[in-house]
């Protein structure tokens, strides 16, 4: 079906005035996550997305365990002295039972003995000659793990679609497995556009600027975990284009910057229009409101802005969601927007969504934001001297200082 039809049916859908929420629900209903799959060792499958179900075929832990150093003993002993009989190490367990009055000194992490049901730490008992005591206000079972208190045998644990961190890696070793079956990776081409580009290495004529959004966007992909392929710059010229696009075409996504402005736009969309099927869009968003989105053959097209901050802006707001929908991830992605003050004031004008830099900081216990200053899109600078989005919403007005705003950081813990 083309993109066209599949967005039609969207309430609201205005290509000259697109509500941020509604671009991001367009691109949501054209696009389905690639489907194959790969088996990888567990280490290599950080950062991947899970394309299997995990059921553990063993408990975790496997037994009942101490979770301190000290004593164990029947709850119902305890009243009394009680003989140590033995030692229970982490790995090497106190081979019989215990019986009636006896104890076992124990280990964090060592197997409970069988016939004993309570850990009486170490630091509170008294030791007199042979004989253990234990002072009273002891709870029945306390200080022990159970077995399969983490994972259960039969009891799925993670699900397809499931996006594997740290602990993730973890939580499969701990099942005794080395291997997972996992999504592929997507495969994303990229190129900047303009025939003001200068390459790195060249002397800059007049006129001419670097081209720094080759490599914001090998920073933002790389960190998203896609393969990447750097298709260097294009000049803007239709054989040029054309040429580019299919040989990116190959990709499960193509990123390009520059050219989509209205000044610019013409001779792309008649060459898009020829390639496959592309929408231009004005989003009411600053910065970054021209915006391509599209497909050209199997490959998805996310045409941004040339702007530099335009281009971290929207692949933050767009490219970066559509493309782990894209690698099948199920779990809730989005970056949250969290609440912190204002400690300025900011200018804005209800009717568009605004992605100022902000830096959050803590004033003694407050988290406030303030902006970077300079707000310009081509202000990359901005980028770097913040942690932060400050996005101020579609129909908000100015903020005074002191009103709370959302703010979406830009470093994640795990
Ligand atoms: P465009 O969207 O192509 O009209 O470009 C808008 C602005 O962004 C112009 O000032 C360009 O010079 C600048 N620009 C476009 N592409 C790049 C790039 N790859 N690196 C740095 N600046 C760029
Ligand atoms: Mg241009």
């Amino acid at each position: 079906m083309s993109l066209e039809r599949i967005i039609s049916c969207l309430d609201g859908y205005d290509p000259d005035a697109l509500h941020v929420a509604k671009a991001r629900e367009a691109m949501r209903a054209c696009m389905t996550p690639i489907p194959e799959t790969e088996v990888v060792p567990v280490r290599d499958a950080l950062g991947r997305v899970l394309a299997q179900e995990i059921v553990p075929t063993i408990d975790v832990p496997a037994h009942d365990n101490s979770a301190m150093d000290g004593y164990a003993a029947r709850f119902a002993d305890l009243g009394r002295p009680l003989r140590e009989i033995g030692t229970a190490l982490a790995g090497k367990p106190f081979a019989r039972a215990i019986g009636a009055g006896e104890c076992v000194r124990i280990m964090t992490g060592a197997v409970m003995p069988q016939g004993a049901d309570t850990v009486v730490i170490q630091e509170v008992v008294k030791k007199e000659g042979e004989r253990i005591v234990v002072p009273p206000g002891q709870k029945r079972g306390q200080n022990v793990r159970y077995a399969g208190e983490d994972l259960k045998v039969g009891m799925p644990v993670l699900g397809t679609g499931k996006y594997l961190r740290p602990a993730e890696l973890g939580l499969i070793a701990s099942l005794g497995i080395g291997e997972v079956r996992v999504r592929r990776r997507l495969r994303v081409a990229f190129f900047s556009t303009g025939d003001e580009l200068a390459s790195i290495g060249t002397k800059l004529e007049e006129g001419e600027v670097y081209d720094s959004n080759r490599y914001t966007l090998h920073g933002m992909l790389s960190r998203l975990g896609v393969e990447i392929t750097d298709l260097g710059v294009v000049r803007d010229d239709p054989e040029a284009l054309e040429r580019a696009l299919t040989r990116a075409a190959f990709a499960d996504a193509i990123v390009t910057t520059g050219g989509v402005s209205v000044g610019e736009a013409d001779f792309v969309k008649t060459l898009m229009a020829k390639l496959g099927e592309v929408l231009f869009w004005k989003i009411a968003m600053r910065p970054g409101r021209p915006m391509a989105f599209g497909r050209i053959g199997h490959s998805f097209l996310f045409g941004l802005p040339g702007n530099p901050v335009a281009v971290m802006v929207t692949f933050y707001q767009f490219v970066r969601d559509a493309l782990l929908h894209l690698s099948g991830r199920a779990d809730d992605y989005a970056m949250p927007l969290l609440s912190a003050v204002s400690s300025e004031k900011i200018r804005k004008v209800p009717g568009r969504t605004e992605y100022q830099r902000g830096v959050l900081f803590n004033d003694s216990g407050t988290w406030k934001v303030k902006t970077t200053g300079q707000q310009g899109s081509g202000v990359l600078r901005s980028m770097s001297e913040a942690n932060c989005f400050i996005v101020l919403e579609h129909e908000r007005g100015a903020v005074e200082a002191g009103e709370p705003v959302s703010v979406q950081l830009f470093e994640g813990l795990a």
